[in-house]
């Protein structure tokens, strides 16, 4: 019987078109193999590019154990910063991520503040879509519209290309990178975390390291691995949905947020333009006050407004966003959690580029740090946590308290509109 190792297929589809009993099949991202038809044949295990097809019995050999000063699982905008700014402060990094193409795919609206931006990368055309000089926001249910001009220039990323220069950036800086490798499990003895384990398909392979940082996103499984307290919620999860809509007419430089207690519970719509005739167009609802699917209310949102419906969507996406803060600790021993994965992303708009971004730039430092002292204990690596809760963190846990006090029926009120706008465009 032939078997799939899921974890090293690349979903070409490449062994489909040799299969002569049709046993092979390409759904989108996920090779079936439809045991029943398999005639085991094995010709398909050669066009395999990356040795994802085996007869069943056969194994690969293992790798070696290997050891880094720093481990950084997910390469996102969190772990990148964070890998690169330990690798040009030298200590030797491993940035692990789990997706065969880091940046893709897109799970954003890709809006950002410049000055939040700034600090780490310089604005480049490769990957940014719109230049951002004001916003909008409106009442769903009467229509009112309130310009929010702003000093602050924002843009709307091409974040496909935004991440994986960001990664590039880390490796330019001396971080190994590697890709399509889902961190499995944490290496630990004495209760301190000592490395990871992946899975090259067949084999688990045991990665050493001084210290951890889990990047890992709103997927997060370090921090539980470790036992810190990382379950979500319900009402600090925002459910999203968005198209890209080609054919759109929209002010490139105009970002807009659309609220009301029936079209967006406990969250808002957007409109955030990609270019003139392109826009990024979703809704957020919070996972506790909804009675349909984020799907639809972003549906219904598009059929409310003619300018919306007469679009084609080019994409389709959906992802959660954690609008809380930590419950608990963020850091263990010889672990530190950042970004999406520590609960860092804005309470109030959902944020989270910038917040990562900066987080990843804290544990960096505190790593570096903590290799210098060869001193990986909770104890030490809580500096990094003192930190982010004594600088943005603080912003953050005020942002949380402020939603917590408005129920979602009162989230149009001026009060609260004052305060988004402050997170939305930090005017
Ligand atoms: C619909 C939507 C719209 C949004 N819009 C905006 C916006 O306009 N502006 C904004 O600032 N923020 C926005 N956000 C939030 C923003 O995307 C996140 O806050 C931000 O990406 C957090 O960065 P991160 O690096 O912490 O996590 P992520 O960007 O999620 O990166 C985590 C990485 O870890 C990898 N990974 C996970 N598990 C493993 C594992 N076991 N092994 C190896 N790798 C692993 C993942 O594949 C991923 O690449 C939006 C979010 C959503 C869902």
């Amino acid at each position: 019987m032939i078997q799939l190792r899921r974890e090293l297929c690349t979903y070409c589809g490449g062994c489909v078109s040799l299969c002569p009993s049709g046993a092979l099949e390409l759904a989108e991202t996920n090779l079936v193999v439809d045991e029943g038809r398999c005639n085991d044949c094995g010709l398909c295990i050669p066009a395999c590019p990356v040795g994802a097809l085996l007869m069943e019995g056969e194994h690969s050999p293992s790798h070696a154990r290997q050891k880094y000063d720093l481990v950084v699982v997910g390469a996102g905008p969190a772990g990148s910063i964070a890998g690169r700014l330990a690798a040009e402060r030298g200590l030797a990094v491993l940035l692990l991520e789990k997706r065969q193409e880091i940046g893709s795919p897109v799970r954003c609206a890709e809006g950002i503040n410049q000055s939040m931006l700034l600090p780490f990368l310089e604005p480049d055309d490769r990957w940014i879509s719109a230049r951002i000089s004001k916003a909008q926001i409106v009442i769903a249910d009467t229509g009112e519209a309130r310009c929010l001009e702003s000093d602050e220039v924002g843009y709307v990323l091409e974040r496909r290309v935004f991440e994986r220069v960001l990664a590039e950036r880390a490796v330019e800086a001396g971080a190994e990178v590697m890709v399509k490798t889902a961190v499995e499990g944490l290496i630990t003895g004495d209760g301190v975390v000592q490395g990871v384990s992946v899975s090259d398909g067949q084999s688990r392979v045991e990665i050493e390291a001084q210290v951890v940082i889990g990047a890992d996103g709103v997927e997060s499984r370090v921090g539980q691995r470790a036992g810190l307290k990382c379950v979500l919620p319900q009402k600090d999860c925002l459910v999203c949905a968005q198209f890209m809509l080609a054919n759109v007419e929209v002010d490139p430089t105009c970002c807009h947020y659309y609220v009301g207690e029936e079209l967006a519970p406990g969250g808002y719509g957007w409109i955030f333009p990609k270019d003139e005739a392109k826009a990024n167009v979703g809704i957020g609802v919070q996972a506790d006050l909804v009675t349909l699917p984020a799907a639809e209310y972003l549906r219904r949102f598009i059929a409310k407004y003619p300018f919306l419906e007469q679009g084609s969507p080019v994409t389709f996406m959906t992802g959660n966003v954690p609008v809380g803060v930590a419950r608990g600790d963020i850091v263990g021993d010889g672990l530190m959690l950042i970004g999406d994965a520590a609960r860092q992303a804005d309470p109030l708009t959902g944020g989270g580029i910038a917040n990562a971004m900066h987080a990843g730039r804290l544990a960096a430092e505190v790593a570096v740090e903590a290799v210098d002292r060869a001193d990986n204990s909770k104890g030490f690596l809580e500096e990094y946590q003192r930190r982010w809760r004594q600088g943005r963190g603080r912003k953050m846990e005020r942002n949380h308290r402020l939603k917590q006090r408005f129920s979602a029926a009162q989230r149009a009120t001026p009060s609260f509109l004052r305060a988004f706008a402050v997170s939305a465009v930090g005017k």
